[in-house]
């Protein structure tokens, strides 16, 4: 029998903010364990919570981002559970009245995943087990997360993979988070199903958690998937549990029953008021949301006449996207801006990692006035490439390099001199371009390009190199 498989997952997003989100303690990555906390977060009984601003604030904007409804009216909720990296014995989360519900994300093959809801809530600590011992770190306690919950929509890995970039992708360019899986930024829960091919039914799930990458977790669903179909054909049931992925070896293991862990005993957090979210501050923050990657990527395509390969790279940051965007903005032809950050920029950056942060040694106006030469006709692009490579080098801008007879181009008699110079110097790649050597027009183009201190149109130039070599 053939298997379909279904798939929902549950993300949880820590927000950027500064603060945590029930005190004023710090979010930062990384302090000394047990620095960043105070009685509040740290659940000492009798503290008050009182719910940071910002973090509504954040929610709200990915909930917009996601194309869900925003709740005028939701709730915090205590979720009960006993667990040493939780010293209250409860996250503060909220369970029947989520900030967003009803949201989606649409997939390149036209599919469409249904997100069910947004809430936001806090995180927990950390557990570190050293050397037989195991230490908790409260930094992490009161951090503010929101949990993505998706409906059961997945078919594949791949459509996983694609929804987890495009979440990360939207959630960067907004600012609410840095989603870095290794650091635990961005961690996902995927639940996991199969069904004979063509049921409308679902079958029973297993969910499994502590992936810190799309690929392990691609991996993950599709070991899941082979296991449980392997389980039904000899005749098993499978049973709800958790699971987790064995990185090491690629499959999964029981991490416990869902049975016995499954009640929370959700109630109203009774230390905090409802969020009340008007439509009008919906509205104003609709209003400051950055134009969001997808958006930005058609309008590349459409109104800058871009390739979607540029236009996808261009948008992978924010930063990128902008810089693009201000050294374009008057130029005759932005696929020329697009060809210099594509090629000479990020040829200069280490890794993915700086490509995205693009910290760039000029800023984007040099580059704007220097292809606005190109537009004028006053430089060509070969001149234009080896100022690029010196400013970049600087930081200067392309006045720096450009001299009066730069910029004033190569007239027609000078030119036809440079290329019977050329064919002069070089009679082997003359011999071998009659020869039928169509490359051989390179080396004497070289030379006309040197001679002509890059100045020359190349076209031209190979127009009237061919001519000479023919004629003579
Ligand atoms: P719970 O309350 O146990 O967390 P939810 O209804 O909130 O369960 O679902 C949790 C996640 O599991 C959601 O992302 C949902 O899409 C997914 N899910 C639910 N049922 C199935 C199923 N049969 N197969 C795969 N995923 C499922
Ligand atoms: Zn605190
Ligand atoms: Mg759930």
């Amino acid at each position: 029998m053939k298997y379909e498989l279904v798939s929902g997952l549950e993300t949880h997003v820590e927000l950027s903010t500064k603060t945590k989100i029930f005190c004023s303690c710090s979010t930062e990555f990384g302090g000394e364990p047990n620095t960043h906390c105070c009685p509040v977060c740290v659940g000492f009984p009798g503290t008050l919570p009182k719910l940071n601003q910002k973090v509504v604030e954040y929610a709200i904007m990915a909930g917009l981002a996601t194309n869900c409804e925003i709740s005028n009216i939701s709730k915090m909720d205590r979720k009960n559970y006993c667990y040493p990296d939780l010293p209250k014995a409860y996250q503060i989360s909220q369970f029947d009245m989520p900030l967003c519900k009803n949201g989606h994300i649409d997939l390149s093959n036209g599919r469409r995943i249904r997100i069910n809801r947004i809430h936001i809530e806090e995180d927990a600590g950390k557990l570190v087990h050293q050397g037989g011992n195991t230490y908790v770190d409260y930094n992490r306690g009161g951090v503010p997360l929101i949990e993505i919950v998706t409906e059961p929509d997945f078919r594949s890995s791949d459509e996983v993979r694609e929804y987890v970039e495009k979440l990360q992708l939207a959630m960067k360019f907004i600012g609410v988070s840095d989603c870095k899986m290794q650091e635990g930024s961005m961690r996902c829960d995927v639940n996991i199903s199969v069904r004979p091919m063509g049921s409308e039914e679902y079958g029973t799930r297993t969910e499994i958690k502590n992936m810190n990458s799309i690929t392990f977790m691609t991996k993950a669903i599709d070991y899941e998937y082979t296991r449980q179909i392997d389980v039904l054909e000899n005749g098993g049931r499978i049973t709800q549990e958790t699971l987790r992925y064995n990185e090491s070896d690629g499959t999964t293991s029981s991490m416990r029953n869902k049975e016995d862990a499954d009640d929370y005993r959700y109630f109203r957090d009774p230390d905090l008021v409802n969020i009340h979210v008007t439509d009008e501050e919906v509205e104003a923050i609709r209003r400051a949301l950055p134009e969001l990657p997808e958006v930005k990527r058609e309008r590349y395509i459409s109104q800058f006449g871009l390739p979607e390969a540029d236009a996808l790279q261009l948008t992978k940051s924010r930063a990128i996207a902008e810089f693009f965007e201000a050294a374009s903005d008057g130029v005759a032809n932005p696929k020329t801006v697009a060809n210099c950050i594509i090629g000479q920029i990020f040829r200069r950056m280490e890794n993915d990692d700086a490509k995205e942060k693009f910290e760039v040694s000029i800023p984007a106006s040099y580059l704007k006035d220097l292809v606005l030469l190109l537009d004028s006709g006053k430089i060509r692009m070969n001149l234009l490439k080896s100022t690029l490579d010196k400013m970049l080098d600087s930081g200067k801008p392309a006045t720096e390099f450009l001299s009066e007879s730069d910029l004033s181009g190569v007239d027609t008699g000078d030119l036809k001199k440079f290329c019977e110079d050329a064919v002069a110097a070089n009679p082997n790649a003359v011999a071998d371009y009659r020869a039928g050597k169509e490359k051989a027009l390179k080396a004497l183009l070289g030379s006309v390009m040197k001679a002509s201190r890059g100045r020359a149109d190349a076209l031209e130039a190979e127009r009237i190199l061919i001519e000479l070599i023919s004629k003579g």
